[in-house]
């Protein structure tokens, strides 16, 4: 039944048009993995290779992302991954919160009722403000535990986009980070759903999914 709503909710998703994100985007990217995931990750927005391929976390970040995955004992195809807003902001922006709760309220709150995930795992500060409160700060909560509006626990990290700015100690520091963060959540989601196989023999190619997706006239 789960898959049903949300193959319904994806058709739905990329005929929204509620916000002024959509008129620079391709189309919305909705989500991607395995929906019996006991563990979502949910990150910022689809940035250009996200909104030309139509995945979430399928550019520089999210192979970023693959490797702490893979080192924390997961792939891709085994979680689910998915985003707050849902549209390519336009050059990039850092969508404000206002803009995030739009959108979240509209999709991701719904795919978390439909998936209700053990653990959910916050990919930066956008995600951390609105799953966990926007008086919480990535530098100071990544790694605690919180439990989000809607009851489910959830865990904050660098999101890999801020990862790919650092260099030298900074950076080797924030992957062991990412790396420990990630760690944790698996553990907490496998102690709620004892069992769940969190990893495939290999990472997924996200790429080798999915084609171009083509700009229509308006
Ligand atoms: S960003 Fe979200 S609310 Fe705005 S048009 Fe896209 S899917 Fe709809």
């Amino acid at each position: 039944m789960t898959a049903e709503i949300l193959k319904q909710m994806a058709e739905e998703l990329m005929k929204c048009r509620a916000c002024t994100f959509r008129q620079q985007a391709i189309a919305p990217v909705g989500w991607f993995g395995s929906e019996a995931s006991p563990l979502i990750i949910v990150g910022e927005g689809p940035g250009l290779v996200e909104d030309e391929y139509g995945l979430p976390l399928i550019g520089p970040s999210g192979q970023l992302l693959d490797k702490a995955l893979w080192a924390a004992k997961m792939t891709r195809d085994k979680v689910l991954t998915t985003n707050i807003i849902k549209c390519r902001p336009h050059n990039n922006k850092t969508p404000n919160l206002a803009e995030a709760d739009f959108c979240a309220r509209l999709w991701l709150d719904r795919e978390l009722r439909e998936i209700r995930p053990a653990v959910v795992v916050a990919l930066g500060s956008v995600a951390l403000h609105y799953l966990c409160g926007a008086d919480k700060k990535i530098s100071r909560d990544r790694g605690l535990w919180f439990k989000t509006a809607a009851g489910y626990d959830c865990i904050a990290t660098y999101h890999p986009a801020y990862l790919l700015r650092l260099t030298g100690p900074s950076l080797v520091k924030a992957k062991w980070d990412v790396f420990h963060d990630l760690e944790t959540a698996r553990d907490r989601a496998l102690s709620l759903r004892p069992g769940y196989e969190f990893s495939s023999a290999a990472p997924a190619d996200l790429r080798s999914l999915t084609q171009k997706r083509v700009r229509r006239q308006r």
